[in-house]
């Protein structure tokens, strides 16, 4: 009877100190992420800008897929580079409503404190070029935001996964690169613009993209902006244009953006990884950003942008692809030996 006892008492003590670890382990974090959904942005995870950051082996934007993802998580090892930019501070966006990023039009969100940059490379994914840029961050083990044209993206689907792989964050910028600020454009017209664009990205990663958007030639119009905040889609225009596009030379991009960066101290920086003169100028760009103690912000979305079914499925028919496009390729192809 004693012994029955004692073995009661010990079981209920048992379950007692589980619940208390439990309670200091997991508890924290649900509470954390509930006290924050007011806010538009969040700090995730600061890392001193000198160590090497460790490369995360997850993918932003798979994060939604419920079954297997297209971008399958790979396994990498820490940063080999122990001088490298890395990156200073991951910084998590609440999309709600629309906010908008860049000073050349809106000076609301002002996130970024002395010397710090965010990198972003719009009208990608194209051949050796976007990869030229993916290797020059990962050089410098550092992250990026990347607005992809729709239909680059259908063209080179396979470098747009290797922008997810890498860990970069990929946002949108229309299907065609249209200026949706032209008086000839209609409200529906931009929208099938825009939607057309996220589905592009969708097809091509096979995953969600962030409900990031950076309007061709930064060319924003009321009712496309009122359209993006009824998506929950953040606008990004910038702080500095590098102007890469019409440069003669890596080193006039170099020159460029470091002249407006000494003078602003900080910034969003618009780039192009479409550019060849841009993926030349990169690993020096990335070198004077460090050399000048500069520190790299990631921006992340909260959650991934739920694309509309009717532009995933009308992009899939015009495309004329198999219907099965959107498996997940390790759900269709397997090695059974080798
Ligand atoms: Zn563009």
């Amino acid at each position: 009877m004693r012994n029955a006892l004692g073995l009661m008492l010990g079981s209920v003590l048992t379950a007692v100190v589980i619940t208390a670890v439990w309670f200091f382990t997991a508890s924290p974090r649900a509470d954390g992420a509930a006290a924050n959904t007011a806010n538009v942005l969040q700090t995730e995870r600061p890392v001193a800008a000198a160590k090497p950051v460790p490369v995360r082996d997850d993918v932003e934007v798979t994060a939604a897929i419920p079954a297997k993802p297209a971008v399958a998580p790979q396994a990498k090892a820490a940063c080999a580079n122990p001088d490298a930019l890395g990156v200073a501070r991951v910084v998590e966006i609440d999309t709600t409503g629309g906010p908008g990023f860049g000073f050349e039009h809106f000076k609301q969100l002002d996130f970024l404190t002395d010397k710090e940059v965010v990198l972003t490379f719009d009208d990608g994914p194209w051949p050796v070029n976007t990869p030229s840029v993916l290797k020059a961050l990962e050089d410098e083990c550092t992250r990026a935001v990347f607005f992809p044209i729709g239909k680059h993206a259908t063209y080179h689907p396979e470098i747009l996964k290797q922008v997810a792989v890498a860990g970069h964050t990929i946002g949108a910028h229309t299907w065609s690169h249209a200026n949706l600020n032209a008086k000839k454009i209609s409200d529906q017209q931009a929208k099938d613009e825009i939607e057309k664009g996220f589905s592009a990205v969708r097809l091509a990663l096979g995953a969600a993209p962030a409900p990031f958007f950076r309007f061709p030639e930064l060319q924003h119009g009321p009712a496309a902006m009122a359209y993006l905040g009824s998506r929950n889609v953040a606008i990004f225009s910038c702080d500095l244009d590098s102007f890469d596009f019409r440069a003669k030379d890596a080193t006039q991009i170099v020159n460029t953006v470091m002249t407006k960066l000494d003078k602003s101290g900080k910034g969003i920086i618009l780039m192009h990884d479409f550019q060849k003169h841009t993926a030349e100028a990169l690993p020096t760009l990335l070198r004077r950003l460090k050399a000048g103690g500069y520190k790299v912000v990631q921006m992340k979305a909260r959650a991934p942008l739920q694309t509309l079914p009717e532009y995933d499925e009308a992009l899939v028919k015009d495309m004329k692809l198999p219907t099965a496009s959107t498996r997940p390729v390790g759900s269709v192809v397997q090695t059974v030996s080798e």
